[in-house]
């Protein structure tokens, strides 16, 4: 997932307009005290490898992930690769499936200073409260955001990146975040939820981007700081 920021392109729009960063949710106000206990400490990055970001429509984004059966050092040593994928993207959460591969797994740092990363493997979510709409980017759909109706809050167990179990009761970006994710692992991308005419739209677009002759703002990562 990608917050919305100013030189994302939004879909209503031509290619060069920008947009100022919204949020409809109040995601400012405290929002991660309680999950303090599920971060990890800043880390000196290993052997970790940059992977490709699969682009919709491309047909592997449909996949539905299976389970983690045992927390090995492969399920390590991807989890370390997706979090440098991500924080090089740059984006605040990456699912197993956006880079190809068909596992539960999920990783997610919201914080300023990059340095909070959150591991999710084999999460199960159950969101509640109000419906809120956020506007929402995706490492897997660049160069585009556009609002999406979630849960404000959502309660998640997982394990964490050393298979010890977990829980904890989330709200604001962080519990739309896990819900972006989330639904990557069920081979679902936030487009999904936009209507027919849009999905085309930005299909047509991303194709055309994807061909070699492309240039432009639309590829540009550096405007592109994604989910
Ligand atoms: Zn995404």
């Amino acid at each position: 997932m990608i917050l919305p920021t100013p030189g994302t392109i939004p879909l209503e729009f031509a290619v060069i307009e920008f947009i100022p960063r919204r949020n409809h949710c109040n995601v400012d106000n405290g929002w991660c005290a309680n999950q303090a206990n599920q971060f990890t400490k800043p880390r000196i990055f290993r052997t970790m490898a940059l992977r490709d970001i699969l682009v919709y429509p491309d047909s592997r984004l449909r996949k539905r992930a299976t389970p983690v059966e045992t927390v090995d050092s492969a399920v390590t040593q991807l989890i370390d690769d997706m979090a440098q994928t991500m924080y090089g993207a740059p984006g605040i959460g990456l699912a197993a499936t956006q880079v190809n591969v068909s596992k539960r797994i999920v990783v997610i740092d919201i914080s300023e200073a990059h340095d909070q990363l959150q591991v999710f493997i084999n999460p199960v979510i159950c969101g509640s409260g109000e419906r809120v709409e956020t506007e929402e980017g995706c490492l897997s759909v660049p160069g585009i955001v556009a609002p999406v109706s979630r849960f404000s809050q959502a309660h998640v167990t997982a394990l964490d990146r050393h298979g010890v179990p977990f829980e904890l009761q989330t709200e604001g970006l962080l519990a739309i975040c896990i819900q972006h994710e989330v639904d990557h692992l069920d081979g679902k991308v936030f487009v999904d939820y936009l209507s027919q005419l849009k999905r085309d739209r930005i299909r047509k677009h991303l194709v055309r981007e994807s061909r070699p002759e492309a240039t432009g703002v639309a590829r540009s990562k550096e405007n592109t700081p994604a989910l």
